[in-house]
């Protein structure tokens, strides 16, 4: 049997990446390896309930969405994650997925949008980065720096050079939430003339920091 443990199934608006504001149905795989200073999942890294293959993608399929965003935790920290994708792609679903960057995306389906974080120096998980990873990444990929302070800008803008990052696909700055101002990050990348996407986490405007959101 192709079981998973599962945080929880629901059903939000997509708060991040190129899909903001989709309805999407995001599935939260337990465990995660990583303790980044800023994770708003800690509830993730324990419990949770198993669940069939087929059980998840019928429970997805109550939504009537077009997205499905499969996150945790670290998702790819279960092997099982890997066939849930491929399901989901062959039931027709945009599907993406979130990782930390910290275990191999090669075999991931190449159906899927991968959105890769490259975990700056602030996250306290900076020795984690799998750096060939960015070789598998596809023109269609997300990589996204969470970023918490100046010192983590100027890492994140020297990754992006030294990988040359933006000509493989779109890269994600997003500020840490309570950690550093939204408006200050705007100023240098602008500043800069960086080819990022910046982005604010929609959810967390609209609901906080509530789970199942
Ligand atoms: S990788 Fe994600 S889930 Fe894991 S500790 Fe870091 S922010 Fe939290």
């Amino acid at each position: 049997m192709s079981k998973l443990r599962i945080t929880e199934i629901f059903h939000s608006l997509q708060g991040e990446s190129a899909t903001v504001g989709w309805r999407t149905v995001f599935v939260r795989l337990t465990g995660c390896p990583l303790r980044c200073g800023y994770c708003d999942t800690t509830y993730a890294f324990k419990g949770g309930e198993w669940f069939d293959i087929a059980d998840i993608v019928a429970r997805v399929a109550t939504f009537e969405a077009h997205y499905v965003t499969v996150t945790g935790g670290e998702p790819l920290a279960q092997s099982n994650c890997l066939g849930l994708l491929t399901a989901l792609c062959d039931a027709g679903y945009h599907v993406s997925l979130e990782t930390s960057g910290a275990i191999d995306i090669a075999p991931v389906d190449r159906r899927v949008v991968r959105v890769m974080d490259l975990k700056t120096p602030g996250s306290g998980e900076e020795a984690r980065n799998r750096y060939d990873n960015i070789e598998s990444l596809l023109s269609h990929d997300q990589v996204k720096f969470v970023i918490t302070d100046e010192a983590d800008y100027q890492w994140s803008r020297e990754q992006l050079r030294t990988h040359q990052l933006d000509a493989r696909c779109e890269v994600l700055f997003s500020p840490a939430e309570g950690m550093l101002r939204p408006s200050e990050l705007a100023g240098w990348i602008l500043r800069d003339r960086l080819n990022v996407r910046f982005q604010l986490q929609l959810h967390k405007i609209l609901w906080g920091n509530e789970p199942g959101r």
